[in-house]
């Protein structure tokens, strides 16, 4: 069912509690806390510029960091009104809580078009909760309810669903944002019907966390491209060689099951044929979480399937590289989620460099929807300079895989469907 938009609201004169995503990455610097990138900022712009021309008084609430329900003030989000203030060009008053008598005084006396910030969200244990008391003192300041934050909507917590359903409960219409809008037609309305041929690349460390996208693609795709330490998983079923990579033996079950079932309705299903390895040596120091900290050496190309006893599989290699790009080259809808190896390190980010390249291509050349599914392959495609010169970048992680997987997201139940 489709929901309700920002822009089917009449908002002039009404308190609009709009949920953003305001989890920006900050850093603290000569006693401050400094926000490091401001892209989750820059993205709500639309929607609140459209709140500001219909007249609404806004009232902006989010989460900052996992405070657990305690005042914590490196996990303010005061800087974060200064810098949304500057972006937008007018003032945003900010509230030093998000619930109580002084935040309702203050929303009680915004004026059409006025912007107020709430403090952090989980500094109350009711917000992850989704404490229907919290939930009931949340929506006590709010006429009309709006989610622009999906990367915060497969979680059921008060401001990202209770409060919905309070304004609700008394009339009031719950609408997504324009962010949230886009999300919702790129990972959902794009993929239902996909122009053909449909490829999904995916990649990243593990099989159990993606298996249950897999399962579901495997319904919709013409080809699955796999990279990625999950890549080595598979490799497994077939019984090669997979060294010391990063496996998981558990997943082997499920992993077959996926084969057979490509296998089954003709999907094509490609693994890397080459892979970048490197020795892992123990360096005998541990890092911040006790781990043993390792140094991968002697970074080299194996042209085979089976991995040599004493490496591990970084990235996919050339051939494979090769092989992907020519396919991504020829769809016409393209999905990706997870890198092709461990970018982080340059090594080993060719192979993710070459599938970004490609996507690139198949997006400008020719014209395919490139939809980019969170997460690390978006920060890989801005590493790589090429996050513009995609169709859609999604701005969730798990709430991007998990409305993939098919899941009834909380954030999005709680909207208003459209009549
Ligand atoms: P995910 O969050 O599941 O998409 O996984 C992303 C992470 O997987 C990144 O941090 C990559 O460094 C890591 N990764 C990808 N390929 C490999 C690999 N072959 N070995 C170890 N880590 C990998």
């Amino acid at each position: 069912m489709a929901k309700l938009t920002v822009r089917d609201l009449s908002v002039r004169g009404k308190r609009v509690f709009v949920r953003v995503d305001y989890n920006v990455p900050m850093a603290e610097k000569d006693g401050q806390m400094v926000i490091n990138d401001s892209t989750r900022i820059k993205e709500t712009l639309p929607t609140l510029r459209l709140l500001i021309e219909g007249g609404a008084r806004i009232i902006l609430a989010a989460h900052l960091g996992r405070p657990d329900g305690k005042k914590e003030s490196s996990m303010s989000l005061r800087p974060v009104a200064a810098k949304l203030a500057d972006m937008i060009g007018r003032p945003v008053a900010f509230a030093d809580d998000c619930v109580g008598d002084r935040v309702e005084k203050t929303a009680g006396a915004l004026k059409d078009g006025d912007i107020l910030l709430l403090e952090n969200t989980r500094f109350h244990a009711g917000e992850e909760g989704n404490d229907s008391a919290f939930a009931a003192q949340l929506g006590k300041i709010a006429d009309l309810y709006v989610n622009d934050a999906f990367g915060a909507a497969h979680r059921a917590h008060a401001s990202t669903a209770g409060v919905a359903q309070v304004v609700a409960a008394r009339g009031g219409l719950c609408a997504a944002g324009l962010l949230m809008e886009r999300e919702l037609k790129f990972l959902g309305d794009e993929l239902e019907s996909p122009a053909r041929p449909f490829v999904v690349i995916l990649g990243g460390a593990k099989v159990s966390d993606k298996i249950q996208v897999i399962d579901r693609l495997l319904e919709k795709a013409d080809m699955i491209l796999v990279g990625g330490a999950m890549a080595y998983t598979f490799r497994l079923v077939q019984g090669y060689k997979t060294g010391k990579s990063l496996v998981e033996p558990d997943a082997t079950p499920v992993a077959a099951r996926a084969l057979a079932k490509a296998a089954d309705r003709g999907v094509r299903f490609l693994l890397p044929s080459d892979n970048i390895i490197a020795t892992p040596v123990n360096t005998g120091k541990l890092n911040k979480k006790g781990k043993p900290v390792f140094e991968f050496q002697n970074a080299r190309l194996n042209d085979s399937l089976d991995i040599p006893d004493d490496a591990e599989g970084f990235d996919i290699g050339p051939s494979t590289a090769r092989r992907y790009s020519e396919v991504i080259r020829s769809a016409k809808t393209i999905l990706w989620n997870g890198p092709m190896g461990m970018f982080e390190d340059a090594r080993f980010a060719e192979g993710t460099h070459e599938v970004a390249k490609a996507v690139v291509e198949a997006t400008q050349n020719s014209g395919a929807k490139s939809i980019i599914g969170g997460g690390d392959s978006v920060k890989a495609l801005n590493q790589a300079g090429l996050g513009d010169k995609v169709t859609f970048m999604s701005t969730g992680g798990g709430a991007s895989l998990e409305f993939l997987e098919g899941a009834v997201l909380p954030g999005v139940a709680a909207l208003s469907d459209k009549k």
